[in-house]
């Protein structure tokens, strides 16, 4: 058995009046009729209602919803639980070419019958224009289930290198004892979709808590995977108020990993609630997790500056700065910065629209919700009051939706609050360094927060490049040279980060397969 060759999901261009485009305003216009959509747990296969009911506002119209969901109480979490660990047998002894076939199938799914509702409920629900959308519950989240399939193929061909003479040695990758819980975030549906995915494709069990505010796009992709074929109580699917039902998970002694998504503040109070109950497991937990960023552009003097604009902004601005590996640090060189980056950065920024994500001229949507609103709205604040200067927007609207405007703030403080602070929204803080502080710049980049997650470094200058790449050695998992920092593809660059902001177990390649089985070696006498 060999799995089919796989290549990355082509991405669109949506011109007026192609094909694409009239089927997503299709998809849009029809979501927009139907909705609110009502959302249920499913627990081994069967719709749980609750009757806790909360809702899904869509961020560029918070008086709407997009759905009701049920949230999970204490009783359907225990038979979550309880029905996981009863379809695990069937589960991880199914044969491998079955176990892949469901995820192409799922594969196929995105890609085809659910691409545009997909999409829809990501731009309706998580605010994403037309093509982040597209990149996300399309693009992204096709490849995880394809390469999925590719690298657990290759991980189950891994072998001991050696054999003595009369013996023969196998290693076989078995799923872990008890099930995995995984906790996803709102900003991505794809990481929706990969994070029950990643270890279910190796045989593990899941319960799956999707964000409050990606809970239909996400309901979405959980029906696929049925539709595909995942057997009833593999993935449990537990909408629900986050804290209880990761508690309740995480309290069982059969908590067996943590495949998690969200904020470095959450994981470490994870990490450390699974210490303190170390003793009730059978084992040791598995935790796996990407958080934070605090991710940094560093513009040389040798750069090419038009290209470090363009990349600037779409790394900082792109999905409202809601990605985890958004820029929001950008050290540029006074050379560069006086010699036209400043007035094209600018100029260029002037020109964005920000305003609902369904209307084709907006570059930008609104944000999340009411506590991202905030929390940006007065990081802005504060960068004020420490002195910064704001050079463009700085003003929020949340009469009808939660909108920012793409704002830059120019610090001569490279420690000042909006330097460190994740503030996870389109808010860029720029430090102009004196071309002859290049590398102590660099020291600068590597010890202002505790962050490491993506950077990019912009110059036509080799040798920059090589001093960067070398100073900046941990302070960044993924680093791009003369592009922005976000857009990692899976399948061409691993995706992840060190010190705050998670594990590095690297989404998006065989890394982090290895994290969901417990190998076991045979050795065997002929
Ligand atoms: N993989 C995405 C990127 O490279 C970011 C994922 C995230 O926000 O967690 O932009």
């Amino acid at each position: 058995f060999k799995a089919p060759e796989i290549k990355n999901e082509p991405m669109r261009s949506y011109a007026p009046g192609s094909a694409e485009r009239k089927a997503i305003e299709a998809a849009v216009a029809q979501m927009e009729q139907e909705l609110p959509f009502e959302v249920p747990c499913i627990i081994n296969g069967e719709v749980v209602k609750t009757g806790k009911f909360a809702k899904q506002p869509m961020p560029h119209d918070h008086a709407r919803h997009l759905c009701t969901y049920h949230e999970a109480d204490e009783t359907t979490v225990a038979r979550a639980i309880d029905g996981a660990l009863a379809a695990k047998a069937t589960w991880e002894n199914m044969p491998w070419p079955d176990r892949a076939a469901i995820f192409l199938k799922a594969a196929d799914l995105v890609s085809g019958k659910y691409k545009y509702k997909l999409m829809a409920a990501t731009i309706l629900g998580q605010g994403k224009n037309v093509w982040q959308a597209e990149i996300d519950a399309a693009a992204e989240l096709t490849d995880f289930f394809r390469f999925g399939v590719k690298y657990v193929e290759e991980l189950y061909a891994q072998q001991p290198p050696q054999n003595s003479p009369g013996s023969w040695n196998r290693v076989e990758y078995r799923a872990l004892e008890g099930f995995v819980l995984a906790v996803s975030p709102f900003n991505f549906t794809a990481i929706g979709g990969n994070l029950p995915g990643t270890p279910a494709l190796v045989g593990n069990v899941v319960v799956w808590k999707p964000s409050p505010a990606a809970t239909y796009s996400n309901y979405l992709v959980y029906q696929l995977l049925t539709e595909a074929g995942v057997p009833p109580g593999v993935i449990q699917f537990v909408p629900g108020p986050p804290p209880e039902v990761v508690a309740q998970a995480i309290n069982h002694p059969s908590f067996a990993a943590l495949h998690f998504t969200g904020s470095t503040f959450v994981f470490k109070k994870l990490w450390k609630d699974i210490a303190s109950n170390i003793d009730k497991y059978k084992g040791y937990p598995r935790i796996v997790g990407e958080t934070g960023g605090k991710n940094f552009h560093v513009i040389h003097k040798s750069a090419e500056v038009r290209n470090a604009v363009l990349q600037s902004i779409r790394g900082a601005f792109e999905y409202q700065g809601q990605k985890c590996s958004a820029l929001s640090r950008l050290y540029v060189s006074s050379t560069i910065w006086e010699g036209g980056f400043k007035d094209q950065f600018l100029e260029e920024i002037a020109k964005i629209k920000v305003g609902p994500p369904q209307d084709w001229s907006n570059f930008m949507g609104p944000v999340i919700g009411r506590p991202a609103y905030d929390k940006i709205t007065g990081y802005i604040k504060k960068a004020i009051d420490a002195g910064g200067e704001i050079l463009i927007g700085g003003a929020g609207d949340d009469s009808k939706g939660y909108f920012v405007q793409p704002t830059v703030i120019l610090t001569k403080d490279p420690q000042s609050v909006t330097m460190v602070d994740e503030i996870f929204g389109p808010v860029v803080t720029v430090y102009v360094f004196q071309d002859a502080d290049f590398e102590k710049t660099l020291e600068l980049v590597d010890s202002t927060t505790d962050y490491a997650l993506t950077g990019a470094i912009f110059a036509q200058d080799r040798l920059a490049l090589i001093s960067a790449t070398n100073r900046l050695r941990n302070a960044a998992g993924n680093v791009y040279y003369n592009e922005k920092c976000t857009g990692a593809v899976v399948g061409q660059q691993p995706f992840g980060g060190a010190r705050a902001s998670g594990t590095n177990d690297k989404a998006g390649s065989i890394s982090i397969f290895y994290r969901f089985v417990s190998a076991r070696s045979i050795k065997e006498n002929f």
